[in-house]
């Protein structure tokens, strides 16, 4: 226990075995700095008050009390037992009952102290009672007393056992170094690492503990701003092909339609970054359907038009194969050699591809992570392009920039179909400018969309028979694959065998979700792609998008276990031919905040109004959480909450790089320490 240091695995700490490793593994914890940076996600107020007989009803509270007589189990069928005793202090007395905690019997011994905290319960006249508190022994207490951290917990790990651990790595909290310089620390009144560590944990004061979340906070805006403006000023000191013939009337003037007002203004933004010497990097935001491809065509174009190759990157296959068709037949006609590079092509394809690449006999690339593969060179690779951007990371990106094959980087542009607002968006793709396409293209008819209950069934599978028997088809996306794990929510596989056989034996019912094979996948939806399934009940694996304009029909089980952007993506997937789509969502869930949320997405399609309020409802956490972005997880700092503070520590950024640029200086270590850990999957920010 001496030797106990930041870096020590968990086992170092008492009653930490393999199983209990590999239980605490799970919450990714692996070391006492994992433990330590591990921070509560709420406190209980345990604030040990006098009087069982005057302390408030139905609200937690902590008091202390005697056993006045032993604790009796009583079994009342298999699997629930019941264990009561009554607990006395100098006003009154309290029946305690646990539910199926039998042991305490035993724990708890008659004569002897001990704090309680839970609820009380009982009107005027009857006995106060109290079920399942949790409890202390007088001079063993770890939360009695005080306000106590709540954890997330997972299976084999306790709250209290979690609470010895971390009292255990407390011990440690002065070998975190500081990472915040004095002066900046004295000028934005920020608490000190120690304290700050010690205190998110062991709080001993509200007030304490505001003021360490607040410097953790602002360690935490502070350092990614760090990160993204050193990501930032890296691209500023490479240099590009500036791409200077800027004509697109053979390109308009080709195109089966005409550009939207927000894609030519878009497509306007990016021509005037192509223009300059050093690397675009633009994201391009639209909606799904707002003809973001067309915009990626014409930036392609231009790099045909100044002597350049183009890569385009997809995250799927089918979405590759999808975007190198729809980009032959926008380019191909104007003189744009376009080819295709995927993972399940032959060897002997690959080769031929690589090989045209390298002589410059291919204009524009279109693929997966192929492209990222050893071995493929450009000949003068100009501009790279990603779509749906949220499913690679920054370093992807790096990589792909990489093989331009020349000093210079190719310029970066960046497709999402992710409404985030803007405040938001800023902040998350901090290193890249924004164009955005705020308009659908004309003539498209709204997704029709309704939210039914469960009563509703019988009826909905009849809309689906006249859906298919008007020649259409349906997706039925369900939260979870396997009941097996599901927990109750509608799963993948059982329900599309039972809509196989026994709701729809004449239709043909196709299956996909994330646990087949890649292969598997990819043939079932390219066989729903050709028409060759009426129905498709998947999980989400479907929302990043292939073009099924036939699709006009979209039902979403367990509406209520989706978010609300990840819905309005997944209505995305019908409403793209002429006919009108509908998207029904079925859920019996009766909490208002959760119709609340539901009755958005029927009363609009603009993504942006279902963005804001997705976040008012969920919170900025959410979209960090799923560590969609390739970027850092913020622990605690919640952008739109904390605006104020996200500003002080963007001005501390900006003033401490204006001193020390490159963050080489020695008494910056530290803190240069702590912004690579943040960006630790995107290493390359420092050279
Ligand atoms: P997304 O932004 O979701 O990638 P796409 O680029 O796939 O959208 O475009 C969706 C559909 O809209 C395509 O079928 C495309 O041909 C069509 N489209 C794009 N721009 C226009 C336009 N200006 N006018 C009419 N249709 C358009
Ligand atoms: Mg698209």
């Amino acid at each position: 226990m001496e030797d106990l240091t930041l870096h020590s695995p968990l086992t170092a700490l008492p009653g930490v075995g393999p199983a209990r490793e590999k239980a605490l593994a799970k919450l990714g914890l692996a070391t006492v700095a994992d433990l330590l940076a591990c921070f509560p996600r709420d406190y209980e107020d345990r604030t040990v008050r006098e009087g069982i007989d005057t302390l408030p009803l139905e609200e937690p509270v902590c008091f202390a009390a005697m056993v006045a007589q032993p604790f009796q189990t009583n079994f009342l069928r298999r699997g629930m037992d019941l264990t009561r005793g009554r607990v006395v202090d100098a006003t009154g007395q309290v029946d305690v009952t646990f539910f199926n905690q039998s042991y305490v019997r035993t724990a708890l011994v008659p004569g002897e102290t001990y704090y309680f905290y839970g609820k009380l319960t009982g009107g005027p006249g009857h006995r106060r009672q109290m079920t399942n508190p949790i409890f202390e022994r007088e001079g063993q207490r770890t939360f009695a007393g005080r306000i106590a951290p709540v954890y997330s917990l997972t299976a084999g790990i306790n709250a209290k056992f979690m609470g010895k651990l971390q009292q255990a790595a407390a011990g440690c909290v002065d070998q975190i170094g500081e990472t915040l310089p004095e002066d900046l620390r004295r000028d934005y009144d920020l608490a000190d690492a120690a304290f700050s560590y010690r205190t998110i944990h062991f709080p001993d004061s509200w007030e304490d503990l505001r003021r360490a979340r607040r410097r953790l906070m602002f360690e935490e805006l502070f350092c990614l701003n760090l990160g993204l403006t050193l990501i930032r000023g890296r691209r500023s000191s490479q240099s590009a092909i500036p791409f200077e013939k800027q004509d697109l009337a053979a390109f308009t003037g080709s195109l089966p339609f005409a550009l939207t007002e927000a894609q030519l203004r878009s497509a306007r933004e990016a021509a005037t970054d192509l223009s300059q010497p050093v690397p675009m990097n633009r994201l391009l935001q639209g909606d799904v359907g707002s003809g973001k491809t067309a915009v990626a065509a014409a930036c392609a174009y231009l790099a045909w038009q100044n002597g350049c190759q183009a890569a385009l990157m997809a995250p799927t296959e089918l979405l590759a194969q999808q975007h190198g068709k729809t980009l032959s037949s926008l380019l191909g006609g104007l003189g744009l050699r376009v080819d295709l590079l995927t993972g399940s092509m032959t060897a002997a394809q690959k080769r031929a591809c690589r090989q045209a690449l390298e002589a410059g006999d291919i204009d524009l690339l279109v693929g997966t992570h192929a492209l990222l593969s050893e071995g493929v060179e450009f000949r003068r690779l100009g501009l790279v392009i990603t779509d749906e951007q949220h499913r690679f990371g920054v370093g992807q990106r790096a990589a792909l920039s990489a093989k331009s094959g020349g000093d210079q980087s190719p310029h970066v542009l960046v497709m999402s179909a992710t409404p985030i607002p803007r405040t938001l968006a800023l902040m998350i793709y901090g290193d890249l400018d924004l164009s955005v396409i705020d308009r659908l293209p004309p003539g498209r008819t709204p997704v029709e969309t309704v939210l039914i209950g469960e009563d509703k069934r019988q009826r909905l599978y009849g809309f689906v028979r006249k859906q298919v028997g008007l020649g259409r088809q349906v997706y039925v996306v369900c939260p979870a694959v396997s009941e097996e794990d599901s927990e109750g929510m509608k799963a993948a596989e059982q329900l599309g065998r039972r809509l196989r056989e026994e709701v729809f034996p004449n239709l043909r019912v196709a299956i996909v979700h994330g646990r087949m094979k890649a292969a598997d996948k990819q043939a079932v939806m390219a066989a729903f792609a050709a028409g060759e399934a009426d129905i498709l009940v998947s999980t989400t694996v479907i929302e990043v998008g292939v073009d099924v304009p036939n699709a006009s029909l979209m039902i979403v089980e367990d509406a209520d276990r989706f978010g609300l952007s990840q819905l309005h993506q997944l209505r995305g997937r019908v409403g793209r031919g002429s006919h009108q789509s509908y998207c029904v969502l079925v859920s019996d869930n009766r909490s208002e905040m959760t119709r609340k949320r539901l009755k958005t997405l029927c009363a609009t399609t603009d993504g942006f109004v279902i963005a804001e309020e997705d976040l008012k409802l969920r919170g900025p956490g959410d979209f960090f959480g799923a560590r969609q972005h390739g970027l850092p997880q913020l622990k605690l700092a919640s952008l739109e909450g904390d605006m104020r503070l996200l500003r002080q520590a963007q001005e501390a950024a900006r003033d401490l790089l204006a001193r020390d640029p490159g963050l080489t200086r020695s008494e910056h270590a530290p803190l240069r320490g702590r912004v690579e850990d943040l960006f630790r999957e995107n290493r390359d920010i420092f050279n």
